[in-house]
């Protein structure tokens, strides 16, 4: 007989797969991202430059397909779907940012099998190119944090961190390496690490070694005025909005390319195991990845083998309707607006109704931005509003545009859509 290849599984139902594949993109319709797909073959190059030479997946565990005589490509099998997301928005000359896209499908890592690990695994990658703004991060995680409650998982912990920007990261692996040599009884491995990739050193799962770095320096204590002040925004926005998040100095995450905010998703049904979602901040990847220039950027992965073991005991309970929403596109005049803006979308969308946000451009280009989307109305928020506590609701294809106090917005639009059925 030949059995299948050691690290990968037969899917004999796809019933779950197929729920949880549903109900995720109807979420991520509402929130206005767009379904694509890469290809699951890129050069090896990709992920060398993308992730780091020293990162655990490139330097152990890509499946490399050897080159044929003629030619001499290096190929691999995709270890994750970020750098090839990234890697087509600069391909294929994206200009209409922010480029909000999502894909899933299988990756694959040579490593050792062992529960809860396989060499073929499936992710969920959502990204968002192209949007620098902290709101963005807080709208991005509050929209992971609501899709996955409506899959009725309550048993989760949301950690986050925040790893500053490049010149702060500099100076932490300085005062980290510090401390490090006046350590003494850390593991091989993490002494290693110390040389190469030292922020790595907090997912060591060596008692001592995590013992020690019980002490070890914050990050957050050693970042820059501007990205403190970005740090305590995440942190004040996430509580605007009701999400309930743990902060974890620990959190590095694995690869190379996170910067600023990191968090993860996890669950104690899963185990050792435990993280099904984890993302942050990418700002330099679309430039290494050979952009003429950064594209600050935010993305996370779901584990879809992870989620089926949470979803498994819930099989039955969520349901998934198809039908395509007017969409609603809010538009802050300036960042003085953003909360404003944040809390109305999450109002909103709690009602059923399809929300986007512009965070970043000129009044105008955001108007432009709201056409292209197709959207029914734009909800302006402008200082007068904002002190008046209401928005200017215009209605895209008449042109008329009214003031509607805040807390009578659901209903006007409830309304509005009720007519135009
Ligand atoms: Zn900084
Ligand atoms: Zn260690």
């Amino acid at each position: 007989m030949i059995s299948r290849v050691k690290g990968t599984q037969d899917f004999l139902d796809m019933t779950l797969f197929n729920v949880l594949i549903k109900s995720t993109k109807e979420h991520l319709a509402f929130h206005n991202f767009i379904e694509i797909q890469t290809p699951l073959l890129e050069h090896l190059d990709l992920f060398q430059r993308s992730l780091g030479e020293h990162t655990e997946v490139v330097s152990k565990e890509m499946f490399i397909i050897e080159p044929r005589q003629e030619s001499s490509e290096r190929i691999c099998l995709r270890p994750e779907i970020t750098a090839s997301i990234a890697r087509a928005f600069v391909e294929n000359g994206i200009q209409n940012i922010p480029w909000k896209v999502f894909t899933y499908g299988p990756c694959f890592r040579y490593e050792r099998p062992q529960k809860g690990r396989y060499r073929q695994f499936h992710q969920i990658s959502i990204e968002v190119i192209g949007a620098s703004s902290v709101s963005q991060d807080v709208q991005f995680i509050a929209m992971l944090n609501a899709l996955f409650a409506t899959m009725c998982i309550d048993d989760f912990v949301l950690a986050i961190n925040f790893l500053g920007c490049s010149d702060d990261r500099v100076n932490f692996i300085h005062v980290l390496k510090k401390f490090l040599d006046a350590q003494s009884g850390i593991c091989r491995q993490c002494l290693e690490r110390k040389e190469h990739n030292v922020m790595r050193i907090f997912d060591c799962k060596n008692v001592d070694c995590q013992t020690i770095y019980k002490d070890a320096p914050h990050i957050v204590d050693h970042l820059c005025e501007c990205c403190m002040q970005e740090w305590q925004q995440l942190q004040r926005q996430l509580s605007l909005l009701s999400v309930t998040y743990v902060y974890q100095p620990t959190l590095v995450r694995g690869l190379d390319y996170y910067n600023k905010t990191v968090f993860e998703f996890m669950s104690n049904a899963l185990g050792a195991q435990n993280t099904f979602c984890g993302g942050g901040r990418y700002n330099k990847l679309v430039k290494e990845i050979g952009a003429k220039e950064d594209q600050p950027s935010i993305g996370a992965a779901l584990g879809i083998e992870r989620l089926m073991l949470l979803l498994e005991p819930l099989k039955e309970t969520f349901v998934v309707e198809d039908e395509i929403d007017p969409l609603y596109v809010i538009i802050p005049m300036t960042n003085a607006q953003h909360d404003m803006a944040l809390c109305i979308a999450q109002d909103m969308q709690k009602y059923g109704l399809c929300v986007d946000v512009l965070f970043e451009g000129s009044v105008k280009s955001m108007f432009r931005k709201a056409n292209k989307l197709g959207a029914a109305f734009a909800l302006i928020i402008g200082e007068d509003e904002q002190r008046d506590d209401c928005v200017v609701v215009k209605d895209m294809s008449a042109g008329s545009e009214q003031k509607i106090k805040k807390e009578e917005i659901v209903d006007f639009l409830l309304q509005q859509e009720s007519c135009s059925i």
